[in-house]
């Protein structure tokens, strides 16, 4: 029997049915025990497991020295565990290279790096950036920073009112001024799943890159860079099971090879006098400074505990889930989703008819359910929908379809005390 198929099986979805993975989580597993804590906030950042936390302590406490510059033993083997991670995150992202894989501090700092060293540079007065309705802040704000400083034109593909992209308007949208796309894998706020293939597919026939902020898809779907063709993939390592502090940039060698660096710094360098410098090659010429080792290390040892349960057991898991919490949750008079898309991640946005969405979070917290509310850094999308704010309530790996009843149950209470 192969020992390393059997402990996936054990792993998977049937553990994860049961609720299994909740046991690898010491702040759920102790917080439940105590305070029957459901948590239905992992799309803001997820809870980690225990093998993430000893990764990160183990480092510190037995491994750890600055990385890339020291010929002593202790900077060697940090370094290995660095550059390991990279590699762990390349084959997690389906890349061909280590190399293409650039550690950044989050999401939100790959998507300024790729505003400033990858479109910057190709960009002049009149020129067009094309997003989308439904991203998350974090890909709305570098590009409007960029338009005002070159003088460059924001569009964006608009929502249908399932909360999905309207793509038939991509073609026209799509002119020979648009210089890049950029656009959300999943939507944190919807959870709707874009066709990124065919997305890219339109965009390169009018030979537009694309950039992919994939932060609340690999906690959630396969994904295969290369099978994409995406120009650039983002994703933050918080959500993913791994520590803060830490996310990744993936981008095809070609882009990264004509890019001037962003930052100047320590580590990114050939050579420097006091007239110039050289840069050294990709990926270290963007990795100015000592970088979140340990972060870094943490998220090598999310992906694996992440592939050790299998992100399509995973998917599969969450569709379930999914499918129950659109049942139990349409048992709620006055409730309404808002993303109803055919094609979900395991997030429910809804309005209760009568209470504000904040009082539903507090009066939730007070059952010890933490939900998100608010506009979840996504306002356009509020905008659309003509509401201030949703409550949230967003699936992880630990969660099951208890949590979901103790959720319906919290939101019936609401009404009962609302009187609506
Ligand atoms: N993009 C999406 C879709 C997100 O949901 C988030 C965070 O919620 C971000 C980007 C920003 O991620 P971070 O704050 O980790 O940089």
């Amino acid at each position: 029997m192969d020992p390393v198929k059997t402990a996936t099986e054990k792993r998977g979805l049937e553990f994860l049915r049961q609720g299994g993975a909740l046991a690898d989580f010491p702040l759920l597993r102790d917080a439940r025990a105590k305070e029957k804590l459901v948590f239905l906030d992992s799309a803001a950042s997820a809870q980690k497991p225990q093998v993430v936390i000893d990764a990160v302590d183990r480092l510190y406490s037995s491994e750890y020295a600055n990385i890339h510059r020291g010929v002593y033993r202790l900077s060697q083997v940090a370094t290995e565990l660095y550059e390991g991670a990279r590699g762990k995150v390349q084959n997690f992202l389906g890349a061909a290279k280590s190399e293409e894989i650039v550690f950044v501090r989050g999401a939100t700092e790959g998507l300024n790096l790729l505003a400033h060293s990858f479109v910057r540079p190709r960009v002049k007065a009149g020129d067009e950036i094309l997003i989308t309705q439904m991203e998350h802040h974090s890909n709305i704000v570098p590009w409007q920073l960029l338009c005002q400083e070159t003088g460059a034109v924001l569009k964006f593909v608009p929502l249908t009112a399932d909360g999905e992209l309207e793509l038939d308007k991509l073609p026209e949208l799509l002119t020979d001024r648009t210089r890049v796309l950029a656009v959300s894998h999943v939507s944190n706020a919807l959870g709707t799943i874009n066709p990124l293939a065919e997305i890219v597919r339109l965009a390169h026939e009018k030979n537009v890159p694309v950039i992919v902020d994939g932060a609340q898809a690999v906690p959630h779907l396969a994904v295969d860079v290369q099978a994409l063709d995406c120009d650039f993939y983002v994703f933050s390592g918080h959500k993913l099971y791994g520590p803060t502090g830490v996310g990744a940039v993936y981008g095809k060698m070609e882009h990264w090879r004509a890019m001037p660096p962003w930052q100047g710094g320590g580590d990114m360098i050939l050579s420097v006098t006091m007239e110039k410098s050289t840069y050294a090659e990709p990926p270290a010429c963007f990795e100015a400074g000592t970088p979140n080792i340990a972060g870094a290390v943490g998220l090598g040892a999310a992906i694996d505990y992440v592939n050790e349960i299998g992100l399509d057991n995973l998917t599969a898991y969450e569709n379930e889930l999914l499918a129950q919490g659109n049942e139990i949750l349409g048992q709620v008079p006055g409730l309404r989703i808002i993303g109803t898309s055919a094609h979900k991640a395991a997030v429910f946005s809804f309005v209760l008819d009568g209470v504000h969405p904040h009082d539903v979070g507090t009066f939730l917290d007070s059952d010890n359910i933490a939900v998100r509310t608010g506009h979840h850094c996504a306002q356009p999308i509020m905008d659309y929908f003509d509401i201030p704010a949703t409550t949230r309530a967003s699936l992880g790996i630990y969660n099951t379809t208890a949590d979901l009843e103790a959720l319906a149950a919290g939101l019936l209470k609401i009404r009962k005390f609302f009187r609506v």
